[in-house]
C-alpha cells in the first residue's frame, strides 16, 4: 500500500507571507534598547541611582505623566542597565520591579519583592512580619536595594506600604531600600497622606507626553527593526503618530496601531502596510485598550463602571428644568445606589462612598466616563456622569465575569 506523505498543516501558515521581519519588537511589551526623547528622564534616574553603587541609600523618586509616556520602559530599562553593571563590577546592589495592579496591597508588594530575592523560596501565606523580616535581612546583607513599585496608585494601603519600606532603612545597618514609584495617575499625587508624599516623592520626574513629530520618530525606528524593508508606508507610520498624539501623546496606541495595521495587511495578504491599514486598526485598537484597562480594574471599580452602563442602558433621557432632554446623564447618587444592589446581586459587599468617588474621578481619568457639577438648574448639588463608551459592550464584558 502506497502512503501518501501530507504536508504538516502548520506549514502553510510558516509559509505565508508577511510584512514583519520580527514582531516581537513591535509589541508594547518590547523594551528597546533605544529610547529616544527620553535622554533627560533617563539621566535623572540614572544619577540618582548611582548612589547606590557608592554604597548609599538613593533617593525616593516619584515618576508620573499620563499613559504611554515611556515611564515603565524607561525606568525598567534604567534599573536592567544598573543591575547588570552591579554584577559586573560585584558590587551590592540588588533590585525589582512590581507592577502594582497585579500586586495591589502592601502584603502583596512585599510577597512580590520578597519571592524576587530568593526565588527558590516561597513565602505565600507567611505573615506580614514574616516577610518583612525577610525583605529587611536581605538588604542588612549589606545590599542596596531599589524597588519599582509601577502604578503605585493601584495599592489599595498605599499609605503603609511606603511607611514600612522607608522606615525598614532604620532596622538595617549596612545597606538600604529605596523606591521609585510610579502613576498615570496625575491627582495621585495630591491625594497622598502628607507624610507618604514627602517620603515617596524626595525626587519627583514629570514625563511629558509624546507629540506627534515625537511619535513618528519613534515608530519609525520601530518600523527599521519590526517589519520588512519598504513594508510600511511613510504616510502610514505618519498617520499612527497623527492619531497616537490625538489621544494624549501615548507611545503605547501608537505602537499598537502599527501592530495591527502589520496583522490586516498579512491578513489581506498585502505587501504593504497603508493609510487603510492603520484606519482599520484604529477601532481595534481604541477597543483592545479600553478592554484591556478594564480587564485589570479593582472589582469594585469595574462594579461601578458596569453600574454606569446598566443604568445607562435603562434610563429614560432626564430632563433638566429648562426642559432639555439629556440621554444617558445619571446622578452619581443613584450609581451609587444602585451600585450597592448590584454588588450585593453578584454576592459581593460594597466599597464606601469615599472609595465610590474615587473610583469615579479615576474612571474619568481613563476617559471611560465624563462628569459634570449640576450647578444651577437642578435640584440640590449633584455631579452627573456619562458614559464615554457604548453600555452594552462594557455591560457585557463585565457581567460575564461576575455570573
Ligand atoms: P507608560 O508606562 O508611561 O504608560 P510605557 O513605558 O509602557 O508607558 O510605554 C508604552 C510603549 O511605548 C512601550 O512599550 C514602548 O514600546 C513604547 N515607547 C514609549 N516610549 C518610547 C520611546 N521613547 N522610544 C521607543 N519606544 C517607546
Ligand atoms: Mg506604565
Amino acid at each position: 500500500m502506497q502512503q501518501t506523505i501530507k504536508q504538516n498543516i502548520f506549514e502553510k501558515a510558516l509559509q505565508r507571507p508577511t510584512v514583519f521581519k520580527d514582531k516581537n519588537l513591535i509589541t508594547p511589551h518590547h523594551i528597546p534598547q533605544e529610547l529616544p526623547f527620553r535622554d533627560k528622564q533617563i539621566e535623572e534616574i540614572m544619577h540618582n541611582l548611582a548612589h547606590t553603587l557608592h554604597g548609599a541609600k538613593a533617593d525616593n523618586i516619584f515618576v508620573y505623566g499620563v499613559t504611554g509616556c515611556g515611564k515603565t520602559c524607561v525606568t525598567k530599562h534604567v534599573m536592567q542597565q544598573l543591575i547588570e553593571f552591579a554584577k559586573a563590577k560585584n558590587v551590592p546592589v540588588d533590585g525589582c520591579y512590581i507592577n502594582c495592579r497585579t500586586h495591589s496591597s502592601k502584603y502583596r508588594v512585599l510577597i512580590k519583592a520578597v519571592q524576587e530575592f530568593y526565588p527558590s523560596e516561597n513565602f505565600m501565606g507567611y505573615s506580614a512580619t514574616f516577610v518583612h523580616e525577610k525583605l529587611i535581612n536581605y538588604a542588612s546583607e549589606g545590599r542596596e536595594v531599589v524597588i519599582v513599585l509601577d502604578e503605585i496608585d493601584m495599592v489599595k494601603d498605599v499609605d503603609d506600604l511606603v511607611y514600612e519600606l522607608t522606615r525598614a532603612n532604620d532596622e538595617i545597618g549596612k545597606g538600604s531600600i529605596s523606591i521609585i514609584g510610579i502613576s498615570n495617575n496625575l491627582r495621585f499625587r495630591d491625594n497622598l497622606d502628607p507624610r507618604t508624599k514627602s517620603s515617596l516623592c524626595e525626587h519627583e520626574l514629570v514625563f511629558p507626553p509624546y507629540n506627534a513629530e515625537e511619535l513618528y520618530e519613534i515608530l519609525r525606528q520601530r518600523t527599521e527593526v519590526a517589519f520588512k524593508p519598504k513594508a510600511v508606508q511613510n504616510s502610514a507610520i505618519s498617520l499612527s503618530a497623527a492619531f497616537a498624539a490625538k489621544e494624549s501623546g501615548d507611545a503605547r496606541t501608537a505602537v499598537m496601531l502599527l501592530l495591527r495595521a502589520g496583522e490586516l495587511a498579512d491578513k489581506k495578504g498585502s505587501e504593504k502596510v497603508s493609510d487603510d491599514e492603520v484606519m482599520q486598526a484604529k477601532c481595534r485598537v481604541e477597543e483592545e485598550l479600553i478592554f484591556n484597562m478594564i480587564d485589570t480594574m479593582p472589582k469594585h471599580q469595574k462594579l461601578v463602571l458596569y453600574t454606569i452602563a446598566k443604568l445607562s442602558m435603562e434610563k429614560k433621557p432626564m430632563k433638566t428644568l429648562a426642559g432639555v432632554e439629556r440621554k444617558g446623564v445619571l446622578f452619581s447618587g443613584e450609581v451609587y445606589d444602585e451600585y450597592c444592589g448590584v454588588a450585593k446581586g453578584f454576592g459581593e459587599s460594597t466599597v464606601s462612598t469615599r472609595w465610590y468617588r474615587q473610583y469615579i474621578s479615576e474612571l474619568e481619568l481613563y476617559g471611560l466616563i465624563t462628569t459634570t457639577a449640576s450647578g444651577k438648574g437642578m435640584k440640590g448639588q449633584t455631579r452627573f456622569i456619562k458614559l464615554g463608551y457604548e453600555p452594552r459592550r462594557i455591560f457585557e464584558s463585565v457581567e460575564k465575569e461576575f455570573k
